[in-house]
């Protein structure tokens, strides 16, 4: 890319980011916080609920045996390579511990993932740092009624405590993974966090609980697709996108029944976008849409994309995938043959720049998505993309491409867009989106970037008619 390009397509970034110089998903140090100082929100305990409590910015582990599961928003709790630090502080005889790579259990000691041990003078002799059972630590390195800081860092197959800063262990699961019988769920993966309260007798307090999922995305992100819809304000969503730090792509659906018609209705929202810190997106809708609108008109908007879930099968029945009362799957392979073919079609004719809600199956048969999805199917799809310069668009809202998809997409060269396509006010955070580009190991350059005027699908499709 030229520097000019660059320069256009960055100045409206520009202008907002100065504003607040670090992006807060993706610029800054990577921690974000899992625990509000003020309230167990986004926390879940199992049994003996009324053993956890907040008290001066701390959660108080105190009382019979229970676990206190984070189920928040970060990552859809879900997490693989990450560093967490948690501030802690016990009273004396205390056992407590925190748990990683775990999932949410109704009672008992959670049986996934492993606990990184607190206890500086229980009697049990495994002290505060200890990989419980995989790496035990006798030596102390924190005391009572003092507060340290746990710090695990887990990266592929290793795993590292630190207690205030110095390191008491450093694991590495074998290539063929050996747990304990005892433990047999202590196997590296990936899932959520969950703080012990161990019994009666223990008195365990966390705070400052922030994790860093690994690696780090350094390069700023945008959601280019997010509608004004539920009431949401296009005031609302620039507030939302510099409060976060993500550049937003605002989309008009546009066509058959939808709110936007003609070119009267493109020009008007262009004209409520205009001079904002957003991109103009629009929605192109069913397949009517390439002769409702004039290309001079969608040549205006920064970017169009439209999906594979408005399509007229075979026996001419008009369907939306979205709507089970529309959908007609007489035979499953049938049905996915002809979904392939009627993306591949929209891929490569119509004047689009990314390829949204991709790989969208219908209720009826979307639980046999990987199934259905053989690896020759995404291949087609994929290939039109990358022949006509599709960008692909990872939906944070359906959770698609899947992430077999998103790698053989990488393989192909394909570039990638992250999107919510939200339903109301709520965006969410992107998190499968981020999840992807971590599993994937997506770079800035894998990602699609509005063209400036000239450039775009429609521009090219223009000179080719
Ligand atoms: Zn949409």
């Amino acid at each position: 890319m030229t520097k000019t390009i660059i320069g256009s397509l960055l100045g409206a970034f520009v202008l907002f980011a100065a504003s607040r110089p670090l992006a807060a998903e993706t610029r800054d140090d990577g921690w974000v916080s899992l625990f509000d100082g003020a309230t167990l929100n986004g926390w879940k305990a199992s049994e003996n609920k009324g053993s956890f409590s907040v008290r001066d910015g701390a959660i108080v582990a105190e009382k019979a045996r229970s676990h206190l599961f984070y189920a928040g928003p970060v990552e859809n709790a879900i997490f693989t390579d990450f560093e967490l630090k948690v501030d802690v502080m016990t009273k004396p005889g205390s056992n407590g511990g925190i748990y990683f790579h775990t999932e949410f259990q109704k009672k008992g000691w959670p049986l996934k993932g492993f606990e990184a041990q607190v206890n500086n003078t229980h009697k049990n002799k495994n002290r505060t740092g200890s990989l419980f059972q995989m790496q035990n630590v006798v030596v102390k390195s924190a005391a009572d009624n003092v507060w340290f800081t746990e710090h695990i860092i887990v990266e592929g197959k290793r795993i590292i405590v630190k207690i205030d800063g110095k390191t008491v262990v450093d694991w590495t699961e074998p290539d063929t993974p050996a747990a304990p019988k005892a433990h047999p769920g202590r196997i590296i993966s990936s899932g959520t966090f969950a703080l012990q309260a161990h019994d009666p007798g223990s008195t365990v307090y966390y705070k400052n609980i922030r994790v860093k999922p690994l690696p780090v995305i350094d390069f700023p992100l945008a959601d280019l697709h997010v509608h004004l819809k539920g009431g949401l304000t296009l005031a609302q969503a620039i507030e939302n996108s510099k409060k976060r730090g993500v550049k937003f792509g605002i989309a008009q659906n546009c066509g058959l029944n939808f709110p936007c018609r003609d070119d009267e209705g493109l020009r008007e929202y262009l004209e409520l976008l205009e001079g904002k810190p957003v991109y103009s997106a629009m929605q192109a809708e069913g397949r009517e849409w390439l002769t409702m609108f004039s290309p001079e008109w969608m040549a205006k908007f920064d970017y169009i994309f439209t999906d594979s879930m408005t399509w007229t099968d075979d026996k001419g029945r008009r369907m939306r995938l979205w709507m089970p009362n529309e959908v007609h799957v007489d035979d499953e392979q049938q049905f996915m043959d002809m979904l392939v073919r009627k993306t591949v079609g929209i891929l490569s004719s119509e004047p689009i720049d990314i390829y949204v809600n991709p790989t969208f199956l219908p209720r009826v048969i979307a639980d046999k998505y990987d199934e259905l999805w053989t690896k020759e199917r995404m291949a087609k799809v994929i290939a039109a993309a990358v022949e006509n310069d599709v960008a692909i668009e990872i939906n944070a809202r359906y959770k698609l491409p899947s992430i077999r998809f998103i790698k053989l997409a990488k393989k192909a060269g394909a570039k990638f867009s992250c999107g919510t396509n939200n339903g109301g006010k709520n965006l969410g955070t992107l998190e499968y989106s981020k999840r992807a580009i971590r599993e994937c190991g997506l770079k800035e350059a894998d990602f699609f970037k509005p063209r400036p005027s000239g450039n775009r699908a429609v521009d090219r499709w223009k000179a080719r008619r």
